[in-house]
C-alpha cells in the first residue's frame, strides 16, 4: 500500500528526518490559511497529493510567490485529474494538496531504502543525481548509483552513512546530517514494515540544511495488521477500485492492462497461468488468487469482480482443487453468473478434488462454458476467444 507524500513526510519526521514546513489541505480556503501559517509572505510550493511520481513535470507541483497564486493553483488542482508518466491514461484524482514552504535548493540528491532480494538484506541507495528519474540514472550512469547493504543484527553504522555521503559528493557538514537521515530512513523502513522508502530529492538548502523535499513510502500489505497508524493512512480514492474491493473481501487481486480475466487458486498457479496466456499471445487483465480455503461465496465475488471490468473480453478459470474443491468453485461461478449475467466467453480448466462433480455442475448450468483439461489448451482457447 502506498502513502501520500504528506503522510510519508510525517513518518520521516517521527524518525528524525528534517522536512520543510507544510500543511495538508482539502479546500482552497484551507490552502490560503495554510500558506499564511507555513511562511509569512511566501514563496510556497503547492503540491498535489496523489499516489504517483512525476508530478512536477505534469503540473502537479507549483512554485508560487503570492497568496493569489496559492488560491489560483489550489483551485485548479483540487478536483482535477493529474496525468503523470506513472499514472497511465486514466490519471489520478487530486483531492488533497500539500502547501509547503518554498525552500531554496543548493543541491538535490537521491536516497531510498528497500529489500535487495539477491543479498536478502535491506539496502540503502544513494545518488548525487537527485530530482531525476532514478531508473534513467541507473540505465545511463550506473556508476552514480551507490548502495549500502545493512547487516540486520548491527543496523546502520554511522561510518557507513558517512562513507555513502562522501561518495555522493557531500561535504562534511552535510554528511553529518546525512547520518541522521540514513538512520531515520532505515529505522522507519524496519519498524513500520515498509517495502520502500524513497526521498527524491533529498536536498541541501542554500543555508546548508539537509532535508527531504519529496517522499514516497510503500508499506507491506501483509504486515499492515501490525500497524494501526499506517493502516489508517489508506486512501481508497487513489487505488484501483477493483483492487480496493478485493482487499475488502480478502482476495489477492492486481489489476493489469490486458483483456483476459483470470481466476486461479494459488499465487504460483496464477503467475503460471498469466505466463502461459502471454506465451500464446494473450494479455491478462488481472492477477487473481482466490486462495486455498475459498468458499463458494468468495469465488462468486471474485468472479463478479472480474466481470465488472469492461476491459475483460474472455475469462480463464484455472483451478487445481486441493484444499478448495472443484464443486465449490463451480457453485461460486454459477451463483455469480445467475446474479449478474454472462455475455463473455469462459474457459474453465478444473483438476483435482471433486473434479467430476464440478464439471457436471457447470455442464448442467446451461452456461456457455468451454471446458479444457490442460492448461496450454485452456490458455489458447482463452486467447482466441478474447481476440474475437
Ligand atoms: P515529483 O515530480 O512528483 O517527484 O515531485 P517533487 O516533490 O520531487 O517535486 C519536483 C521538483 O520540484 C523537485 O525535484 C524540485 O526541483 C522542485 N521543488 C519542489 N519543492 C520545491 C521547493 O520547495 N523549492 C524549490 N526551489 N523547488 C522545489
Ligand atoms: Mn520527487
Amino acid at each position: 500500500m502506498n502513502l501520500h507524500e504528506y503522510q510519508a513526510k510525517e513518518l520521516l519526521q517521527q524518525f528524525g528526518v528534517a522536512i520543510p514546513k507544510g500543511i495538508k489541505v482539502t479546500s482552497q480556503q484551507e490552502a490560503i490559511e495554510a500558506a499564511k501559517e507555513v511562511r509569512h509572505g511566501g514563496p510556497w510550493v503547492v503540491k498535489a497529493q496523489v499516489h504517483a511520481g512525476g508530478r512536477g513535470k505534469a503540473g502537479g507541483v507549483k512554485f508560487v510567490r503570492t497568496i493569489q497564486d496559492v488560491e489560483e493553483v489550489s483551485g485548479r488542482l483540487l478536483g482535477s485529474t493529474l496525468h503523470t508518466h506513472q499514472t497511465g491514461p486514466e490519471g489520478v484524482k487530486v483531492h488533497q494538496l500539500l502547501i509547503q514552504d518554498g525552500v531554496d535548493i543548493a543541491k538535490e540528491y537521491y536516497l531510498s531504502c528497500l529489500v535487495d532480494r539477491s543479498t536478502k538484506r535491506v539496502i540503502l541507495i544513494g545518488s548525487s543525481e537527485g530530482g531525476m528519474d532514478i531508473e534513467e540514472v541507473a540505465a545511463k550512469t550506473p556508476e552514480k548509483i551507490l548502495t549500502l547493504t545493512i547487516d540486520p543484527t548491527a543496523g546502520v553504522q554511522p561510518y557507513q552513512a558517512r562513507d555513502l555521503g562522501f561518495k555522493m559528493g557531500m561535504g562534511k557538514k552535510e554528511v553529518d546530517q546525512l547520518v541522521k537521515v540514513v538512520t531515520g530512513v532505515y529505522n522507519l523502513f524496519v519498524q513500520k514494515d515498509c517495502s520502500m522508502v524513497e526521498i527524491n530529492p533529498l536536498i541541501v538548502t542554500t543555508d546548508g540544511q539537509v532535508m527531504a523535499l519529496d517522499a514516497k513510502v510503500s508499506v507491506d500489505d501483509n504486515a499492515i495488521y501490525r500497524h494501526k497508524d499506517t493502516a489508517e493512512m489508506r486512501d481508497p480514492t487513489q487505488e484501483d477500485e477493483r483492487e480496493h474491493i478485493a482487499h475488502e473481501i480478502g482476495l489477492n487481486y492486481v489489476a493489469l492492462d490486458g483483456n483476459i480475466g483470470c481466476m486461479v487458486n494459488g499465487a504460483g498457479l496464477a503467475m503460471a497461468t498469466m505466463d502461459v496466456c502471454k506465451l500464446h499471445g494473450g494479455e491478462p487483465a488481472n492477477f487473481l488468487d482466490v486462495g486455498g480455503g475459498a468458499t463458494a461465496d468468495r469465488v462468486s465475488r471474485a468472479f463478479k469482480l472480474i466481470l465488472s471490468s469492461s476491459k475483460v473480453k474472455a475469462i480463464l478459470v484455472n483451478i487445481f482443487g486441493g484444499i478448495v474443491r472443484c464443486d465449490t468453485i463451480a457453485e461460486g461461478i454459477i451463483t455469480a453468473v445467475k446474479e449478474v449475467g454472462l455475455t463473455l466467453p469462459v474457459v474453465v480448466r478444473l483438476q483435482g478434488t471433486n473434479v467430476e462433480a464440478g464439471r457436471e455442475m457447470l455442464a448442467k448450468s446451461g452456461m456457455n462454458i468451454m471446458a479444457a483439461d490442460d492448461l496450454t489448451d485452456a490458455a489458447k482457447m482463452a486467447v482466441a476467444a478474447a481476440a474475437k
